[in-house]
C-alpha cells in the first residue's frame, strides 16, 4: 500500500493552490469560510470559472467533458478546495444527475443535457425523498401514469435543497405497483417550469431556506425525458446514490475548521488568559484532531484500494459516519469557543444589506447557523443509522 504522493501529484497539488489564489472570488471564500449557503448567483458565477479551466467535473469521463484527474488528483483537489474555503460545484447536476445521463440516458438527452450541466446554464434539484419514504425511498407514491407522449405525474416531494433556485427536478415516480416496490419505479427530468409544479419553502434551524416541498399536481412530462427503460429507474437511482455518499468524508473542509477553532481560541479570552491555553477546551479539540487524521488515513487507504484496482463496498459508509460526526463535533466545539456571541444567528440578515451591526466579533457571525445546519449533516446522503446498518450487513456479515 503506497500512501505518498508522487512528484506529479506534488505538481498537480502546486497548480490547484494558485488557482484557487488567484481565481476564487473573495466574497464566494468569505461566504464559504463562514459555512453559509451559496447564493445562486456566488454559486453559478464561480462554477462558470471552474468550468472554464475545465474543473468542473472531476468525475466525469473525459470524452463527455471530465478531467482524467487520477484518484490521487481527485483527492488532492478535494482537500486544496476544503483547506481554501472554495466551494464545490453544487452536487445535483454535475454529481448526481450528470453521471446517470451519461452512463444511462439516450444520445438526444446527453447532447442536451450534459453541456447545460458543465455551463451551470441548468440548475437542477433532486426529487427523491417523499413524506413517508426517506430512509424506505423505495416506497415512493407520487404517479406518472402514461398518456399518449407523455407521462402525468401527480404527487410530492420533500427536503428538496434548493427547489426555488431550480430549472431541472430529477424525479422518482411510481410507474407500476403491480410486482416488488423498487421494480415500478421510473427516472423522469422534469422542467420546473411546466404547469402543475408548486414549491413550497422549509425553513430549517439555522433560518434559512435551503429545502423545499416541490407538489406536482397533473404535470404532463414527456416521455422522452425518461431515463432508461419504464420500471426500471431503481437501478438508476441507486447508482446516483452510491456516487453521492463518494468523497463524503470532507477532510479538507474539517481541517480548515480546526484552523479556524485554533484561530478563535488564540483570540476569545478565558480567565486571565487566552482560550487556546486552556487544557479542557484543547483536549477536546485536540481528539477530534486525532479522529480526523485516523480519517484521513483511512480515506488514503481507501484511496489506494482504488488505485490498484480494488472495489469498495461498505467503505464510503465508514467515510460518511465518522466525516460527519467529526463535522457536527467541529461546529460544535465553534460555537463553544465563541462563549455568548456564539448564540447569535441571523446569517443572512447579517451580510445582504442591513446596516445595523451585529453582535461579537466579526468572526463570531455564521457558526450558529452551520453548527445548527450541520445537524443535518448524519441524515442527508442517507442517514448514519442506515450506513451502520450497510457496515454491519456487507462488513460484520450480520
Ligand atoms: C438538509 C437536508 C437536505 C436534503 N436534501 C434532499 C434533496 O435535495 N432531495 C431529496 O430527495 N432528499 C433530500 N433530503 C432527504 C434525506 O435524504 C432524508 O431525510 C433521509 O433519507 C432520511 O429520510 P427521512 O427524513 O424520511 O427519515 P426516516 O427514513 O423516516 O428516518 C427517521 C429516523 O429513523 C431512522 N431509521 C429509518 N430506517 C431505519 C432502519 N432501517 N434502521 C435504523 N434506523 C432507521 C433514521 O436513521 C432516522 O434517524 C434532505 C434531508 C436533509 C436533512
Amino acid at each position: 500500500m503506497d500512501l505518498s504522493f508522487s512528484d506529479d501529484d506534488l505538481a498537480f497539488q502546486s497548480e490547484v493552490r494558485e488557482f484557487l489564489q488567484t481565481s476564487l472570488p473573495k466574497d464566494v471564500q468569505e461566504r464559504t469560510a463562514r459555512g453559509l449557503h451559496p447564493t445562486k448567483e456566488a454559486a453559478v458565477r464561480w462554477q462558470k470559472i471552474l468550468n472554464e479551466k475545465g474543473w468542473m467535473a472531476p468525475n466525469w469521463p473525459v470524452e463527455y467533458g471530465g478531467t482524467g484527474w487520477t484518484v490521487a488528483q481527485k483527492y488532492i483537489a478535494g482537500q486544496e478546495f476544503g483547506l481554501a474555503a472554495a466551494p464545490v460545484a453544487t452536487p445535483f447536476g454535475v454529481s448526481m444527475v450528470g453521471p446517470v445521463i451519461y452512463t444511462f440516458g439516450n444520445q438526444e438527452q446527453k447532447d442536451k443535457f450534459l453541456p447545460r450541466v458543465l455551463e451551470s446554464d441548468d440548475w437542477w434539484c433532486q426529487g427523491y425523498s417523499e413524506p413517508g419514504s426517506g430512509s424506505d425511498l423505495a416506497s415512493l407514491q407520487t404517479k406518472a401514469v402514461r398518456d399518449g407522449d407523455d407521462y402525468v405525474v401527480n404527487g410530492q416531494k420533500i427536503w428538496t435543497t434548493f427547489a426555488q433556485y431550480a430549472d431541472m427536478i430529477f424525479c422518482l415516480v411510481r410507474t407500476d405497483n403491480s410486482g416488488k416496490k423498487q421494480e415500478g419505479i421510473s427516472f423522469l427530468l422534469i422542467d420546473m417550469k411546466t404547469p402543475g409544479i408548486t414549491v413550497k419553502p422549509i425553513y430549517g434551524l439555522d433560518k434559512e431556506n435551503s429545502l423545499n416541498e416541490v407538489f406536482f399536481d397533473d404535470v404532463r412530462v414527456p416521455v422522452a425525458n425518461r431515463i432508461g427503460e419504464e420500471n426500471k429507474g431503481w437501478t438508476y437511482a441507486k447508482f446516483l446514490l452510491g456516487n453521492e455518499r463518494t468523497s463524503i468524508a470532507r477532510v479538507g473542509r474539517s481541517k480548515r475548521q480546526v484552523q479556524r477553532v485554533r484561530e478563535i481560541a488564540a483570540a476569545e479570552q478565558c480567565g486571565a488568559g487566552k482560550l487556546i491555553e486552556d487544557a479542557d477546551f484543547m483536549t477536546k479539540l485536540g481528539k477530534i484532531e486525532v479522529d480526523l487524521m485516523a480519517l484521513e488515513y483511512t480515506e488514503l487507504r481507501y484511496l489506494s484500494m482504488l488505485s490498484a484496482g480494488k472495489e469498495l463496498s461498505a467503505e464510503p459508509s465508514l467515510l460518511k459516519i465518522k466525516g460527519t460526526e467529526i463535522q457536527q463535533r467541529l461546529t460544535e466545539l465553534l460555537v463553544e469557543s465563541l462563549g455568548m456571541y456564539g448564540a447569535a444567528y441571523e446569517p443572512s440578515e447579517a451580510y445582504d444589506g442591513r446596516n445595523e451591526t451585529a453582535p461579537g466579533p466579526d468572526y463570531a457571525h455564521g457558526p450558529m447557523a452551520e453548527h445548527l445546519y450541520l445537524r443535518a449533516a448524519s441524515i442527508y446522503g442517507g442517514s448514519n443509522e442506515i450506513q451502520r446498518n450497510i457496515v454491519s450487513k456487507m462488513v460484520l456479515g450480520l
